[in-house]
């Protein structure tokens, strides 16, 4: 090693100690990178004196979310998405995608608006839409709404019918969750319809 002195007290016997510190980017994954600090075994000085770690740290976290933009986009093309109508919804240059998912520092906006565009899709049609409030509402409930039932476990699903809708998916599912409680309670009486009750939920799903 190098002959150093302290920044504190001048003395040359400083100890160099390297500690292991793991990273992590969302969909960019881990790495693990070496931290250095020096210690002064004469007044107990301790710290980074060489400014080693920033470069380090820094490089890192830009490999990580250089690797998250790339995955990010991947996903995208997997899914068949279109660079180029996700380009135009969002008034961002042509070619804008592409080249960060090459880009071995991809800006900081970039990152946030591709993790949020990841997270929830449907912002693309948001933006296609012109960011207009109402559609926006639209497109978040129809989605929030096909989330759900996709999460729904009935007793008896949906398979075998022929229906092309989500609300008739779902408007089956619940006629016959209650046709099954009416035949397990047939004998009882619980002080209230269950017909009516299914009509009721019946109603408020037909819109
Ligand atoms: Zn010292």
């Amino acid at each position: 090693m190098e002959q150093v002195s302290c920044p504190a007290c001048g003395d040359n016997n400083l100890e160099k100690n390297t500690i292991k510190k793991s990273l992590h980017e969302p969909y960019g994954g881990s790495k693990n990178i070496d931290i250095v600090c020096y210690t002064c075994n004469f007044c107990g000085f301790s710290g980074d004196i060489f400014n080693e770690n920033e470069k380090d740290l820094q490089a890192a976290i830009d490999e990580l979310k250089a690797n998250s933009v790339k995955n990010i986009l991947e996903n995208f093309q997997k899914q068949h998405y279109n660079f180029s109508a996700i380009e135009r919804a969002l008034e961002i240059p042509q070619r804008s995608l592409s080249k960060w998912k090459s880009a071995s520092k991809p800006s900081a906006s970039a990152v946030a608006l591709l993790k949020y565009l990841h997270l929830f899709p449907w912002l693309i049609e948001v933006a296609e839409h012109k960011f207009d409030f109402n559609s926006a509402q639209r497109i978040h409930i129809s989605d929030a709404f096909n989330q759900l039932i996709g999460q729904m476990t009935f007793n008896e699903d949906a398979r075998g019918f022929e229906t092309t809708t989500t609300m008739e998916v779902l408007r089956l599912k619940i006629e016959k969750k209650f046709d099954a409680d009416l035949q397990e309670g047939d004998d009882q009486d619980f002080g209230f319809s269950f017909i009516n009750q299914r009509n009721e939920c019946l109603a408020t799903v037909q819109e």
